[in-house]
């Protein structure tokens, strides 16, 4: 049982590019809180800015939250209202955000998520694939193991998502597209920005597209699962 005292951590999603992507209950949590934990604080402080939050941020990261999270189980135990945000999107989802809320769980405080931007279900949602059943890979191994995760995936039939960052993008394109054959995909990038950009089609089409010029901000991948044999008598 959790005292009546105790404190309570808050996974709250922030935008991926649109300011005006986060919920009315994100930015009363974000307000209400005594502190909010941030990956990043310099996007933090453009996010509070633009929706006069003014509680105090503290940086929480991949390098500090082992060291830090002791501390922060203590201030939750002693019944404050602590806010965890990553640098966009969804605290978790290939960002910090874990860590924490396993050892606040484990120590018996409330733990509630918020929802929110997430740019692998954005992406999924417009690519115009499958979405009734998928798998979040994240990003994929840069060098040990990556061959050996996409042989793991190559004869599953849900819709395939994967992050990436632009220098290996062209690189993921060709290896997905060596290992799982001529699909058909999707990317999104720079969702919700200025520059928002969807491109669907065969991964050689995108192969194409993405060697003719130089790949610029982030981009989320969508491949359908294997395809279903036809039967064509
Ligand atoms: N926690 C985030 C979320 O919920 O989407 C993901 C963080 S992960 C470190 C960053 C990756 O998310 C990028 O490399 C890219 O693959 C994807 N991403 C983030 N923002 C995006 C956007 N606006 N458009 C497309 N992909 C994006």
């Amino acid at each position: 049982m959790t005292p009546e005292s105790a404190g309570k951590l808050y996974l709250v999603p922030t935008p991926i590019g649109n300011l005006e992507d986060i919920t009315l209950r994100a930015l009363r949590v974000l307000k209400e809180a005594s502190l909010v934990l941030c990956e990043d604080t310099r996007r933090a402080a453009i996010l509070f800015q633009r929706h006069g939050i003014n509680t105090p941020r503290e940086a929480h990261h991949d390098f500090n939250e082992a060291q830090r999270t002791p501390h922060l189980i203590e201030r939750l135990k002693s019944g404050e209202v602590i806010a965890q945000i990553s640098e966009a999107g969804t605290p978790g989802i290939s960002d910090p955000g874990f860590y924490l809320a396993r050892e606040a769980i484990a120590a018996g405080i409330l733990v509630e998520a918020l929802p929110g931007a997430c740019a692998a279900i954005v992406t999924l949602t417009g690519s115009g694939l499958p979405s009734d059943r998928f798998i979040f890979e994240g990003f994929l191994p840069a060098k040990k193991g990556r061959m050996t995760r996409l042989e793991s995936l190559k004869d599953d039939p849900r819709t395939l998502v994967f992050y990436e960052a632009p220098h290996r993008i062209r690189r993921t394109i060709k290896d997905l597209l060596e290992s799982l054959g001529d699909r058909r995909a999707a990317w999104g990038r720079e969702l919700t920005k200025i520059h928002e950009e969807y491109r669907r089609g065969r991964l050689s089409e995108l192969q194409v597209e993405i060697e003719a010029k130089a790949p610029r901000g982030e981009y989320t991948l969508v491949v359908e699962g294997k395809p279903k044999k036809s039967h064509v008598s």
